[in-house]
């Protein structure tokens, strides 16, 4: 008699280190339990040993199973990977770098039994700087006004998904993924469990300020299109501010004549406009690159080597 199948799918770059720790650790935390595991380590281009120390526990372990893309294609993909690959009844989501702790993988299955579809760890942001913080409250306050999915503050990609959310996430086929906002969109009963936050075992964190950056901007313009909608109200106050203006100076001129050639109030509206213009236009930019990406419907990764087998992976498919 078995349990039922709980895939776990750990998106990994550059952890060789943390590999056989993050293994270790869900393992003592689950082996208990009533179920059967499988474990799905995407090598995401790692340039260190995170493949080879993934293939010796894959060489011990048969449900060790790994996905080795041909380069870096980001988490997203390797996410995208992972849960296309996974066979399970239910789906945990974690990192590898030990930041996402496994005690909370069985509080997470109870959630499963109890019949939520997805169950999510919040993490609080104790140990982060005040400014990422700070600028992380006002980035969420911001986003849930302007985007139709909600998006909650400490909510990452730690979670567990039941089969029905994997299916739906699976059917959005778009090329520009942004998960947090994917697995909000397909809707379902969710349970949130909290936890304080860790700071990551062994290497770097990928993500510089620069990548944060870009990953808030997909956050908003992922999901609807009013950024485009906003650079058309803001231009049309903008022209009527400014014709209001010239019609006022028109009428002094005709009443008073030229007094002062108005060099600052001609150069401020130039810069201001100029500034509005780029606005706008790198906002339309946004749209036409996502469009640009869609269109060319490149597959979001390539895998060079693997051990889960085409013919193993129809058999969830039913
Ligand atoms: N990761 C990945 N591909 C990348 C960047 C990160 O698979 O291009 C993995 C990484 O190995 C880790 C998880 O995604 O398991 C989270 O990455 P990181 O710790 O850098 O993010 P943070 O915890 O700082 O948000
Ligand atoms: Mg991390």
């Amino acid at each position: 008699m078995y349990g039922k199948l709980i895939s776990f799918i750990l998106p990994s770059f550059n952890e060789e280190e943390n590999i056989p720790l993050i293994f270790e650790s869900v393992h003592q935390d689950t082996s208990h339990l009533y179920y059967e595991y499988e474990f799905i380590f995407i090598d995401d281009g790692s340039s260190d040993q995170t493949l080879a120390a993934i293939q010796d526990l894959a060489n011990e372990h048969q449900h060790v199973k790994y996905i080795s893309f041909t380069r870096n294609f980001g988490k997203e993909a390797a996410l995208l990977a992972g849960l296309q690959k996974a066979r399970g009844d239910a789906v945990i989501v974690l990192d590898a770098d030990m930041q996402h702790p496994s005690y909370l993988i069985p509080e997470m299955l109870e959630g499963y039994e109890e019949g939520y579809d997805q169950v999510v760890a919040c993490r609080n942001r104790d140990g982060e700087s005040t400014t990422r913080k700070t600028l992380s409250t006002l980035y969420y306050k911001f986003v849930n006004k302007l985007v139709d999915v909600k998006l909650k503050n400490g909510v990452g990609d730690f979670r567990l998904l039941s089969r029905s959310v994997v299916n739906d996430i699976l059917k959005l086929s778009e090329g520009n993924r942004f998960s947090k906002g994917l697995f909000s969109w397909v809707g379902y009963e969710e349970k949130i469990i909290h936890y304080d936050n860790i700071s990551r075992n062994a290497g770097d964190s990928k993500w510089s300020f620069g990548k944060l950056l870009n990953y808030a901007i997909d956050g908003l313009v992922s999901f609807n299109t009013k950024p485009l909608r906003i650079c058309l109200y803001v231009g049309l106050l903008i022209l009527m501010l400014s014709l209001s203006y010239i019609t006022f100076i028109f009428v002094e001129i005709i009443r008073n004549g030229i007094e002062v050639p108005g060099y600052f109030s001609v150069i401020s509206s130039i810069l201001f406009l100029g500034g509005v213009q780029l606005v706008s236009l790198g906002v339309i930019g946004e749209y036409i690159g996502r469009i640009y990406n869609e269109v060319k419907g490149r597959p979001h990764y390539l895998i060079k080597e693997t051990n889960v087998h085409e013919s193993q992976n129809q058999i969830t498919q039913q």
